[in-house]
């Protein structure tokens, strides 16, 4: 059988969009974990499309907009047909800073498809409220990207962030409608799983749930996470006697981590960072093998136990209480 066929599509929240089960997270493409060159980053994304992954995510933040650019060109080289692709770029982060003030978004959204080469994107997010007001995200952010929809310009609108409080905050106070997705990192994974409280709420809202960040920004790989990390020396001191115990028994810890995200069919799509056609192979092949034979039950055990005392332990971000 075909590999493309063992990549699940899953309905996001409300939209009609069906994305597949395995997301291609684009930060890696502005070289945020090391330097990709051109030839590795279109290797990448064309492997990803011959294998059944729709689902593109980037920001102008990731690389100060490398990342929007190399995407855009790998998508523009492959001369992809644009209904055959999900695109989600973000805006009020950059590399100099914040702003969710409504006009720096409205150039934004122009900025980001200069450079990706399109006419729209599928999803706007609002990247990483938790650095702004949210009161100025609920008041002046949303409606500014409620209007962005209306000209055709994102098809639909979403936030992301951290701190899982500032999802409630905020859809607390927006219209029925107005916010069709979020998308959460580092919190549903096999050393955090706290995602998963915040999931019936969501459902109740009909708002579509993305996860990033499977292998938590590279603390569940055996190479280790890079430089800036902002986790804890214990977590990430457990992540890596996990990552060895793995090896010790002839598995690979970024594997049980990808799988352990993907068994949650709630969440609608996993976005992992890829620089290279290894890892776009590597977590496809990991999501067809759960699919055909399950997760290694055992293996999975000893790895929850191994990051029982760091479970659910986070990091502080941005200004927000929560
Ligand atoms: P991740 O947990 O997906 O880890 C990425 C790292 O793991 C990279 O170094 C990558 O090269 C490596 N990797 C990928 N597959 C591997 C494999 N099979 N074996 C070993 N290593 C492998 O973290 P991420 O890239 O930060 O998150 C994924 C994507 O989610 C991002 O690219 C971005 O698109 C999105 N994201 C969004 C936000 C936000 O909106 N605030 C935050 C984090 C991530």
């Amino acid at each position: 059988m075909e590999q493309k066929t063992l990549l699940d599509k899953r309905n996001l929240g409300n939209t009609g969009l069906k994305l597949s089960c395995i997301g291609f997270g684009a930060s890696p493409l502005g070289n945020v974990f090391g330097l990709v060159s051109h030839n590795d980053a279109l290797s990448a994304v064309r492997r990803a499309l011959e294998l059944g992954i729709n689902f593109f995510d980037t920001s102008p933040y990731y690389g100060a907009t490398l990342s929007e650019t190399v995407l855009g060109n790998c998508l523009h080289e492959l001369a992809v047909p644009r209904g055959d692709i999900i695109v989600s770029t973000k805006c009020g982060r950059y590399a100099d800073g914040f702003d969710f003030s409504a006009e720096r978004v409205r150039r934004s959204i122009d900025e980001s498809l200069a450079r990706l080469r399109l006419d729209y994107v599928d999803i706007l997010h609002c990247h990483d409220v938790e650095f702004g007001s949210l009161d100025q995200i609920v008041e002046e952010t949303i409606p500014a990207l409620q209007r962005i929809k209306a000209e055709g310009k994102a098809r639909f609108v979403g936030i992301t962030g951290l701190p899982l409080g500032v999802f409630r905050y905020v859809l607390d106070r927006v219209g029925v409608g107005s916010v069709d997705v979020i998308l959460s990192y580092c919190h549903y994974s096999v050393n955090d799983s706290t995602l998963g409280d915040l999931i019936p709420y969501l459902r109740e809202k009909g708002v579509g749930v993305i996860t990033a960040s499977p292998l938590a920004m590279g603390l569940l790989t055996e190479s280790g996470p890079p430089d800036w990390h902002p986790a804890s020396p214990e977590l990430k001191s457990a992540c890596r006697a996990a990552a060895v115990h793995c090896k010790e028994k002839g598995t690979n810890i970024s594997k049980i981590a990808l799988q352990y995200s993907l068994m949650n069919e709630d969440i609608s799509t996993v976005l992992v960072g890829m620089n290279s056609l290894a890892h776009v192979e590597d977590n496809v092949g990991c999501a067809a093998e759960l699919r055909n034979a399950g997760i290694d039950e055992e293996i999975l055990q000893e790895v929850e136990a191994i990051l029982e005392p760091v479970k659910d332990q986070t990091w502080p971000s941005g200004i927000q209480p929560n």
